[in-house]
């Protein structure tokens, strides 16, 4: 995994990784995934991408599992975009 730890949204304090958190222990406020990206780009290529599932795990050097065999999935993602009737004009 290349997660290497969180950091709150708000006052940046950084957090463990693998600790089950929520929310800042100081602010209370959201927390975002930090990546070591040079180390996800070693695997993450456009090469590796081609022979893939279609879904949102294909990018899982920037998803936060350990494991592949955790994953659950729904396949999300990888689906293509599409007007909403509503929008359309008559
Ligand atoms: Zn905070």
């Amino acid at each position: 995994m290349n997660v290497t730890y969180l950091e709150c949204a708000a006052c940046h304090l950084e957090h463990e990784a693998r600790r089950l958190l929520n929310l800042c222990r100081e602010c209370g406020k959201p927390l975002l995934v930090r990546y070591d990206l040079e180390r996800a780009a070693r695997t993450l290529t456009k090469e590796s991408l081609s022979g893939r599932r279609a879904d949102v795990w294909r990018y899982r050097e920037v998803l936060p599992v350990d494991n592949e065999e955790n994953i659950v999935s729904l396949g999300e993602g990888g689906r293509h975009c599409f007007r909403p009737r509503a929008w359309e004009s008559n």
